[in-house]
C-alpha cells in the first residue's frame, strides 16, 4: 500500500502516482519491519534485504551488483570512523541502491518510458538500471553538472536534457514534460528510500548487529537520512535494537534549507537564496521530503549543519590522503569531522559511520578546477 505522508490518503500498491493530488509525497507502507532473521544469507549485496523491499519478486531482478560496499575502521584526528565506502557501488554512487529499487519496481508495474531530474548521480544510475530494464529515459540535469555524469548519463543510452539555471529549474522542467511520460522523480518516488535502506541494514551487520553512536551523511533531498532512519526504525520496531544512532544530516553553508529550519527549529525547510557550491550533489534549495528529513533528524537527537565551501575542499584533501577519492559532496563529512569534533557534538571513544557517497572519478573536471582555484 501507499501512503500520503500529507493528508493520509492511501493507494493501491499498483499505483502510478508519483505524488498525491494533495500535493503531498508518497510513501510506501513497510507490512512488516525488518529483523535479522529475514536476512537473505545465500544473496550478496542489498539483495540481503529484499525482505524489506517493495518488490513482488526480487529474483527477477536487473542488476549489476549494487551494495556489499567495505566498511572500512579509519581514525580521523583522534576519533574512530568506519568509513562506508559506498561510492564503490557499480555507477559509482550510493543512488544505484535506490535506484536499483525504483526500477526494478517499475519495470513489475510495466513501466516502458521516464523521466528523471537530477544533479548527475541518481540520473546516471537511472539511465544504467533502465538500459539494463529496457526502459526509455530521458534524464534532465542542471547545465553545471560534472562532465563525467553526463557522458556516463550518454553511454548509457539515456537522452540528456541539460537545463540552464539552478537545480529547481531543472526539476520545473522535468515535470512539466512528464505530463506526457512517466515522472520517476527518486525524491517524489514512494520506492527510492526503501533501496537506499539497505546501506544501514548493511552497516549494521558489518558492525556485527552492533549500533554505531552516531552516523554522518551528506543531505541535499536528504534520501540518505530517510534511508538510514527508515532502517533502524524498521530494527527498533521488529525489536532487533533499542535505541537510535544520532544523525548528523551535513549541508553546504551556501545551499542550507534544512540547517536553518533546524537552527530556527521550524518544522518545514526554510527558504534559501541558494549560492553554487562545489557539493553540486547536495545543492537543493527546495527538498521535497524537508519535513520528514527534519523529523527524523530530531528524533535521533543529531543535528543538521552547515559547512563552509573552504571547510568542505579542507575535507576533499585529507580523505584524498587516507586514500579515499570521493567527489566533492561526499567530502562535506570531512568538514563535519573536524568542525563536531571542535563543537564537542563528536567526541573521541565514540563509535562514528561516515558515509561516502560519490566516486571523484565523476568529478575530474571540477576537481581540476578547484586545485587550481581553491575557495577562498
Ligand atoms: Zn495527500
Amino acid at each position: 500500500m501507499l501512503h500520503c505522508v500529507q493528508c493520509g490518503k492511501t493507494f493501491d500498491e499498483s499505483s502510478l502516482l508519483w505524488r498525491c493530488p494533495c500535493g503531498g509525497v508518497l510513501d510506501w507502507t513497510v507490512p512488516e519491519p525488518f529483523k535479522r532473521s529475514s536476512i537473505r544469507t545465500e544473496e550478496t549485496g542489498m539483495w540481503r534485504y529484499a525482505a524489506s523491499l517493495p518488490l513482488d519478486s526480487p529474483d527477477s531482478r536487473v542488476s549489476t551488483g549494487e551494495g556489499g560496499t567495505p566498511l572500512i575502521p579509519g581514525d580521523w584526528n583522534g576519533l574512530s570512523v568506519f568509513w562506508k565506502l559506498d561510492f564503490l557501488c557499480p555507477t559509482g554512487s550510493y543512488k544505484d541502491r535506490g535506484i536499483a529499487c525504483l526500477v526494478n519496481r517499475l519495470r513489475e508495474l510495466g513501466v516502458r518510458e521516464l523521466i528523471e531530474d537530477s544533479s548527475g548521480n541518481a540520473g546516471s544510475s537511472m539511465a544504467a538500471y533502465c538500459a539494463l530494464a529496457g526502459i526509455g529515459c530521458k534524464i534532465y540535469v542542471p547545465g553545471y553538472t560534472s562532465e563525467g555524469k553526463c557522458v556516463q548519463i550518454l553511454s548509457y543510452g539515456g537522452e540528456l536534457v541539460r537545463i540552464p539555471g539552478t537545480r529547481e529549474d531543472t526539476s520545473r522542467a522535468a515535470e512539466k514534460a512528464a505530463s506526457e511520460t512517466y515522472y520517476a522523480s527518486h525524491n517524489w518516488s514512494p520506492y527510492f528510500a526503501h533501496g537506499v535502506k539497505t546501506f544501514a541494514f548493511e552497516v549494521w551487520e558489518q558492525l556485527g548487529f552492533q549500533l554505531p553512536d552516531a552516523v554522518l551523511l551528506p543531505a541535499g533531498q536528504g534520501s540518505l537520512v530517510l534511508g538510514w532512519a527508515q532502517a533502524f526504525e524498521e530494527l527498533r520496531a521488529s525489536g532487533e535494537i533499542d535505541r537510535l544512532p544520532r544523525i548528523y544530516a551535513l549541508q553546504p553553508e551556501n545551499c542550507a534549507p534544512l540547517a536553518l529550519a533546524f537552527e530556527k527549529r521550524t518544522d518545514a525547510p526554510e527558504p534559501f537564496p541558494k549560492k553554487e557550491t562545489i557539493a553540486e550533489g547536495i545543492s537543493s534549495a527546495e527538498p521535497v521530503r524537508g519535513v520528514q528529513v527534519l523529523s527524523a533528524v530530531r528524533r535521533s537527537g543529531g543535528a543538521v549543519r552547515a559547512f563552509s565551501e573552504r571547510a568542505i575542499w579542507d575535507g576533499f584533501n585529507k580523505l584524498a590522503l587516507k586514500g579515499l577519492y570521493v567527489e566533492p559532496t561526499s567530502a562535506i563529512v570531512g568538514a563535519a569531522l573536524d568542525e563536531l569534533r571542535n563543537a564537542g557534538e563528536l567526541r573521541e571513544g565514540e563509535r562514528l559511520v561516515a558515509l561516502l557517497s560519490g566516486s571523484g572519478l565523476k568529478a575530474t573536471d571540477k576537481i581540476l578546477s578547484l586545485i587550481g582555484n581553491p575557495p577562498a
